[in-house]
């Protein structure tokens, strides 16, 4: 599918180093070059420390960045990436992260999402009372490769109340220092810096979000031809292995075009043609 984007620049709407992570990718695949434009503020769409909230969606706040780097430098082809941490479905306590890198192409009229979950986040957060918590803190998240926040309180959404992208030791105990004297009750919390070029993890993630927009890209529709042929829907009802009820697992993926609205439903997408028992609630209510 390279033809379509051969020879092509993309804007990528990013203050965050996240081209290292999508850039290499999209050129030896596509043969698509990513420019990443002078003084582009993505802070005003929302930020992981919570003193700008997002506004939108993930999808929706990815789409804005894309078309407001499209709008700048008048490129055709916009990429936005953008990340989420929440708890692991059914596992509270685990941390994900998802990552999406949505490219839009306005030539062709193409909007593409590629996407990963991945465990490996490095999201953590502790409240402190010394300095020597903060060092053993930083010393239990891969500091200083990974870059490191401190705030007066949990909640803080004052500016100089939150302190981020910490990656020397020095810096660290000075601000520790100085916020622990500001604090009434002489705790303060510290967090790792979610921000990309400060975390390992997301980068890694970052770039397995790339990685599958390359491969929906790579998926022409069998009958427009037109790349991102991908599922858009997926049926429950895997047939129990003793009853043969539906159970809640996908029985069925559904690939659908974008330009032609052609679909194709592929059935047991996980190769498994039957449920396991302990999913049916029948004969494992
Ligand atoms: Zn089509
Ligand atoms: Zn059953």
């Amino acid at each position: 599918m390279s033809q379509w984007f051969e020879n092509r620049t993309a804007v990528l709407a990013t203050m965050h180093g996240k081209e290292r992570a999508i850039a290499p990718p999209l050129r030896s695949s596509l043969k698509l070059e990513v420019i990443v434009p002078e003084n582009f503020n993505t802070d005003v769409f929302g930020t992981f420390t919570r003193e700008i909230k997002r506004p939108d969606t993930q999808l929706e706040t990815a789409r804005r960045k894309a078309l407001k780097a499209m709008e700048i430098t008048g490129n055709s082809i916009g990429i936005a990436s953008e990340g989420s941490f929440y708890p692991y479905p059914g596992l509270p306590l685990l941390s994900c992260d998802r990552e999406i890198v949505l490219l839009i192409d306005k030539v062709n009229d193409l909007e593409i999402i590629g996407e990963t979950i991945s465990t490996d986040t490095n999201h953590h957060h502790q409240s402190i009372t010394s300095v020597a918590q903060a060092l053993e803190f930083a010393r239990k998240v891969g500091f200083p490769r990974q870059g490191l926040v401190v705030m007066l309180t949990k909640d803080a959404t004052e500016r100089e109340d939150i302190f981020k992208g910490i990656t020397g030791e020095e810096n660290l105990i000075e601000v520790v220092k100085s916020f622990l004297d500001k604090s009434p009750h002489k705790s303060i919390h510290i967090e790792t810096d979610l921000r990309a070029m400060l975390n390992p993890s997301r980068m890694k993630a970052i770039e397995a979000a790339t990685l599958d927009l390359i491969q929906k890209i790579n998926r022409p529709c069998p009958m427009c031809h037109r790349p991102g042929f991908e599922v858009k829907e997926r049926i429950k009802g895997l047939p129990c292995k003793l009853c043969h009820a539906p159970t809640e697992l996908v029985r069925a993926e559904v690939y659908s075009c974008s330009g032609c609205d052609y679909r194709e439903e592929k059935a047991f997408p996980r190769g498994d043609t039957s449920a396991d028992p302990m999913y049916c609630n029948y004969c494992n209510p």
